[in-house]
């Protein structure tokens, strides 16, 4: 239903803004998920399907294929306005460590099957929610019994989300102490209004010692995530936080555009006002302030590596698990609602902690929805995902899966040539700066037909 009120109608978490409500039109920022996390869509997953994985999981190990360990941690201080996952914000201290007794029979039930037996970790993946949401004693204990069963001693990459305002200095350190290498911190702006109407938990404060803290301690990579395009965020805005995000010095900067999918606090509010659009900055304008911020931070040194990063030193700063993942990597993702693959078989673990810690607890593997690519889908999956990058090589997909793609996707690519956001450099396809500001809206165009506009939830 369109705005009726034209910008005047208030409710909820509009109330603080500053900003007025525009109107709905063209380009404004309306409610659904345009991110492509993964292939094919979640939406095409379905219960009838576990028994593949279960398939993939009861054959031989698969000891030439990189394995990653994922754990989600569903827990937060506060529900931000714009947040799509399901997280809890009232559990006790008893009813965390339950979820993590869970977790780690989780991980039991899998270090039992012979598709994983003897295998290691690559890389190791602690996501949510928020995992620095944990205790000290709470994550020695997880990661000591994790170690035991899937080991980290050839593990390249251990990744650690955190949520500023839950760290302390002893925290930091036993983050460290446990082997946590890429520290990724959840600032998203440094404006302590915008993080206070977009209902974030911590302030800029916190972000600010958070960094100091983390400095000292020597992580190899710190990485701050921005989000573009907040509710109440101006131009001038976005300029000083990425300013600010510069002289900070961080290893790597994270910077997503802002979308409102349907399960957020935004959306709800927007249904009760009847309005179409959400508060926030056109498309437009988003992309205009990420190439902004993409030019500053290359003035400063920085280069961007991704669609969504920029990196100070490319050749010490990895993403083990972002690479591996996108050339096919196995992940053994554990908790609450989290995304995992064997052997092209993807799944996700019941959405909800009580079904999830009824499963375990019962012997069961927590498997909610399943899906099992074929060679084509798997083609499509890494070759969109790598396009993220802003270049990938024809001659990967040739030798890999037999797909000439300049005439598999001739179409596709001359036009995107064409209109100015793709061009090619020898075997290399380039995403332009243009076409990587909105790469998720052109890779749409690369999914097979039965997969065009398919949900992301
Ligand atoms: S910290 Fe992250 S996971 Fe937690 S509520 Fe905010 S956006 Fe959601």
């Amino acid at each position: 239903m369109p705005d009726s009120s034209n910008s005047t109608s208030t409710v909820g978490v509009f109330d603080k803004l500053s900003l007025p409500l525009d109107g709905d039109s063209a380009e404004q920022t309306e409610v659904g998920n345009y991110f492509v996390a993964n292939y094919p869509p979640f939406s095409f997953w379905a219960p009838e399907y576990k028994s593949a994985v279960m398939d993939v999981l009861d054959g031989p190990a698969a000891n030439d294929t990189n394995l990653g360990v994922y754990f989600h941690i569903p827990f937060c201080r506060k529900r931000c306005h714009f947040c799509y996952f399901r997280v809890y914000t009232d559990k006790n201290a008893s009813e965390i460590n339950d979820y993590l007794e869970a977790g780690i029979r989780e991980f039991e039930a899998y270090a039992k099957k012979p598709y994983l037996a003897g295998r290691k970790p690559q890389f190791v993946y602690f996501g949510g929610g928020t995992p620095s949401y944990l205790s000290v004693k709470q994550l020695q204990s997880l990661t000591d019994r994790m170690k035991d069963l899937f080991p980290w001693d050839e593990t390249e990459e251990v990744a650690f989300e955190c949520e500023p305002g839950t760290l302390t200095e002893k925290k930091l350190e036993a983050l460290k102490e446990i082997g946590v290498t890429r520290l990724s911190l959840g600032i998203e702006a440094f404006d302590d209004h915008l993080l206070e109407v977009n209902g974030r938990a911590h302030r800029s404060k916190e972000a600010y010692r958070a960094l100091d803290f983390a400095k000292t301690l020597g992580f190899d990579q710190v990485n701050i995530d921005l989000i573009a395009g907040m509710m109440d965020e101006t131009e001038d805005n976005w300029k000083k936080c990425v300013d600010t995000a510069i002289e900070q010095d961080p290893d790597c900067v994270t910077i997503y555009q802002m979308e409102i999918p349907y399960n957020t606090t935004i959306y709800r509010d927007m249904k009760e006002s009847g309005r179409i659009s959400a508060p926030v900055a056109t498309w437009p304008t988003k992309r205009a302030w990420v190439d902004w911020a993409f030019n500053r931070f290359e003035e400063a040194g920085y280069t961007v590596s991704s669609a969504y990063t920029v990196v100070k030193n490319p050749e010490t700063t990895k993403f083990v698990y972002r690479d591996s993942l996108w050339e096919g990597a196995d992940l053994l993702s554990a908790g609450v609602a989290s995304f995992g693959h064997f052997g092209g078989v993807h799944y996700q673990n019941q959405a909800d902690v009580d079904p999830y810690n009824e499963m375990v607890n019962s012997g069961k593997l927590p498997i909610f929805r399943s899906y099992a690519t074929s060679p084509e889908e798997r083609f499509v999956r890494e070759f969109v995902l790598q396009l993220k990058l802003g270049r990938t090589s024809m001659r990967y997909f040739q030798d890999k899966y037999g797909v000439d793609v300049s005439t598999h996707y001739a179409a596709e690519l001359g036009k995107l040539e064409d209109d100015g956001y793709f061009s090619k450099d020898g075997d290399d396809i380039v995403v332009r700066r243009d076409g990587m500001l909105q790469i998720d809206r052109l890779l749409h165009g690369f999914f097979l037909e039965e997969h065009l506009d398919a949900r992301y939830t």
